[in-house]
């Protein structure tokens, strides 16, 4: 055994659970670290408090005067919290999260020190960002990026630093991180939603996108997973042989925690409840070693930014506990992959869900109409939220059977689909008396007793209602969730203004009272977009066929994917929305494409290191046993060697075939990686997708089948049985 190998199955054989106590309830530590309504309400005066209030809730700005009130309290908050510096944090384009540290701490003249905090760093800060992925649009614009406070999310304090949420855009204006686009986004369905939310309440001020996030994540003993090269550069295992035992007896999905895993659960908990992330769920996932963290859900934007803090957190929480949390979504071959489930929902500032049916007919056909309209805007659009979600890992997952496959559609159960085959046949105008009280008693009156027993489920869409939300399914458990939230709440948003146009014209011109101007607006609607409806088994070959029939895109890979984004549609689309513009979608693309192109040049770099530096020599050094031993019995037994040697000289045979295949397939991927590189943006994406790729699944079979002939005691590379089952 490799001495990195043995030393890190030793180390981990010796841990114990941290220990932790939990002193306090949980409901006490909860937002303990948050500049929330409550430390606000104590440390802010009331024309600044009701000023900060009104930003979150009504948009609107915050004049400099307050701003600089808003800081020096913010700051007295923080240090009476133990803070001594502050960032503005912030979601660059890479998808991570950024922050730059400043302490408070300021020396004045006459050695006096003191800590200095004003409106003027709480509201803008100059970055150094010149090495944050752009897109070229700084370059374009010659001008650099600033951030901006984001008063709808919180400051919060991690570990003594203040950090401000904030936006970060370039100075003439275009977006260059993840959160910009969605703040324009959620104002887009604000205005669109509540404009028909007044058919239904004539009162209607404002309406909310929320989000409920599912992580999954592998933990891996960290001493293992920094044994395994891949694992540490990629994030996943590039080879490993399937162990004995897999996922096969479904023994570890919501069976017991380990204690190991138990311990690190609650002390991210506890730190997730003073940063005011309200996490609710835990539980293991359907793979050794994989487990899920769930909050209760938010408005969006916010929810947005406790699921990239928790990933950090996750991050620092799981050193302390000798941890290493993996979130790619295809961390090992044939092991049920991670993904980040995006639960949606719009609601009202009182809290009413517009996805849940009320006590009244009108409440009702509220709730079909933002159900209908949602459906039809993921209709129009399922290419646009197939590339949210395209990325170089989540290529592993979509379509492996474990998680929604390419193709986007939508499940609503055979209740609901009822529902909706009665609504086609509303009589086209006006509606007779007796077709309306049909309608309120009949049909939508009985929607909230079908959702009461809304046990309908299907884990195979990607885009299924769940009795009061929509679930997108498809999201990678690495990913930004503003991206996906941005093309949904853009795309629905759409959706509800085109609504609006349609029924007040059939309400002005042809003079239809408003339910039967909706009634006829819905009834086309779900014949338009029948073919994103699909009931059925998600993950059969079936399904491709019969989608393609339908029209449906099934982009498998991200190159392929991300081409709808620059589509003169979509710039037309997020132009009308106000969410981007050209410029800022083609540098988006352009990052995506970026991003894929070099995250398969690291694995085919490492693949190949790994297969010729690792598993080549030690499969040789194996061989050279075989061999030594073979002489030895050929100079015992003479010419009977062969009959006694049979094993040994078969498998010195295989071995170097093996060897042979690995090394030559090596070189050829080399060498289609090298004209890889040579290609520009597109071409280079698809070359790496298409020529350089295959030779991953390729290479790695010869690895596997060595690593099932070699002395277990030679073997370099942790194998997969001690990733996944040393707890
Ligand atoms: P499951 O889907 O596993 O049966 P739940 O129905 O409780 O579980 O919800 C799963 C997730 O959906 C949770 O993360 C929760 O926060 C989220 N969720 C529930 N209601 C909403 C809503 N109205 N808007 C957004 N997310 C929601
Ligand atoms: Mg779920």
């Amino acid at each position: 055994m490799s001495t990195i190998r043995f030393a890190a199955l030793q180390e981990t054989l010796n841990r114990k659970p941290v220990s932790i106590t939990e002193k306090e309830r949980r409901s006490t530590l909860f937002g303990q670290h948050v500049f929330n309504k409550h430390a606000m309400q104590q440390y802010l005066t009331r024309t600044a408090y009701d000023s900060v209030i009104n930003a979150i809730e009504k948009g609107t700005r915050i004049d400099r005067k307050i701003a600089d009130q808003v800081a020096v309290s913010m700051k007295d908050w923080a240090i009476s919290k133990g803070a001594t510096h502050y960032t503005h944090w912030f979601q660059p384009l890479t998808g991570a999260t950024a922050e730059k540290h400043d302490a408070f701490f300021e020396s004045i003249n006459g050695g006096l020190a003191m800590e200095k905090f004003d409106g003027e760093q709480l509201v803008q800060q100059e970055p150094d960002a010149s090495s944050f992925p752009n897109g070229g649009i700084r370059n374009t614009f010659e001008a650099r990026g600033y951030t901006a406070w984001d008063p709808t999310s919180p400051a919060f304090i991690y570990e003594t630093t203040l950090c401000i949420p904030t936006i970060f855009v370039s100075y003439t204006g275009e977006a260059l991180d993840n959160k910009t686009p969605l703040l324009r986004a959620l104002q887009a369905i604000d205005t669109h939603a509540t404009a028909v939310c007044k058919y239904f309440d004539k009162n209607a001020s404002k309406v909310n996108a929320t989000l409920g996030w599912e992580q999954e994540y592998f933990l891996i003993d960290d001493a293992l997973a920094n044994s395994r090269p891949d694992l540490v550069l990629t994030g996943r295992t590039l080879l490993g042989h399937i162990p004995a035992k897999g996922q096969q007896l479904d023994d570890h999905y919501f069976g017991t925690i380990p204690a190991r895993a138990m311990s690190f659960m609650q002390d991210l908990e506890q730190e997730c409840m003073l940063l005011g992330i309200p996490v609710k769920t835990r539980h293991n996932e359907v793979a050794p070693n994989q487990f899920e963290l769930a909050p209760i859900f938010e408005e969006a934007n916010l929810a947005v930014d406790h699921n990239s803090l928790l990933m950090d957190v996750m991050e620092k929480v799981s050193k302390r506990h000798h941890f290493k949390v993996l979130f790619h979504e295809k961390p090992f071959a044939e092991i049920n992959g991670s993904g980040k489930h995006n639960n949606w929902s719009l609601s009202t500032p009182d809290g009413a869900n517009l996805l849940s049916p009320g006590k009244t007919p009108m409440k009702n056909l509220q709730f079909l109409t933002f159900f209908i309209n949602t459906i039809k805007a993921v209709y129009e659009n399922e290419e646009l939220l197939r590339a949210s979600i395209a990325s170089a890992s989540n290529d592993h997952r979509l379509g492996a059977n474990e998680a929604p496959p390419a193709i986007i559609s939508v499940f609503i159960g055979s209740q609901l689909s009822n529902v909706l085959n009665e609504l086609e046949n509303v009589t086209k105008g006006k509606l007779s008396p007796e077709e309306k009280t049909d309608l309120k008693l009949n049909i939508i009156g009985k929607i909230p007793e079908i959702l009461l027993d809304n046990t309908d489920r299907n884990r195979t869409s990607a885009f299924a209602f769940t009795g009061n939300k929509f679930e997108f399914r498809a999201v990678g458990s690495s990913a930004n969730s503003a991206i996906p939230m941005t093309v949904l709440n853009t795309i629905v948003a759409k959706q509800l203004k085109e609504f609006k146009i349609e029924v007040d014209a059939l309400i002005d011109d042809k003079k239809l009272k408003k339910d039967e101007a909706i009634f006829n607006v819905l009834r086309e609607y779900i014949k338009d977009s029948k073919n994103i409806r699909f009931e059925g088994d998600g993950y059969g070959s079936n399904w491709e066929k019969e989608a393609k029939k339908r029209g449906l895109s099934n982009n498998k890979t991200t190159p392929e994917a991300l081409q709808i984004k620059i589509e003169k549609s979509t710039i037309a689309l997020f132009e009308e929305m106000k969410v981007m513009n050209k410029v800022e979608l083609e540098a988006r693309y352009e990052i995506d494409i970026e991003e894929y192109t070099k995250r398969l040049q690291i694995e085919s770099r490492v693949l190949g290191d790994i297969a010729r530096n690792h598993i080549v020599p030690t499969a040789i050094i194996y061989q050279n046993t075989l061999l030594e031993n073979t002489k030895n019995l050929k100079e015992i037994f003479g010419e009977e060697f062969k009959n006694i040697a049979k094993e040994q000289i078969e498998l010195i045979m295989t071995i170097s075939n093996h060897i042979t295949e690995i090394n030559a397939l090596t070189l050829k991927m080399i060498e289609e990686r090298r004209n890889a590189k040579g290609l520009k943006g597109l071409k280079s994406a698809q070359a790496y997708s298409k020529k350089v790729k295959p030779y991953f699944a390729e290479i790695r079979l010869h690895c596997d089948k060595l690593e099932t002939m070699v002395d277990d005691n030679l073997w370099p590379l942790t194998k997969y049985r001690e990733l996944l089952f040393t707890r």
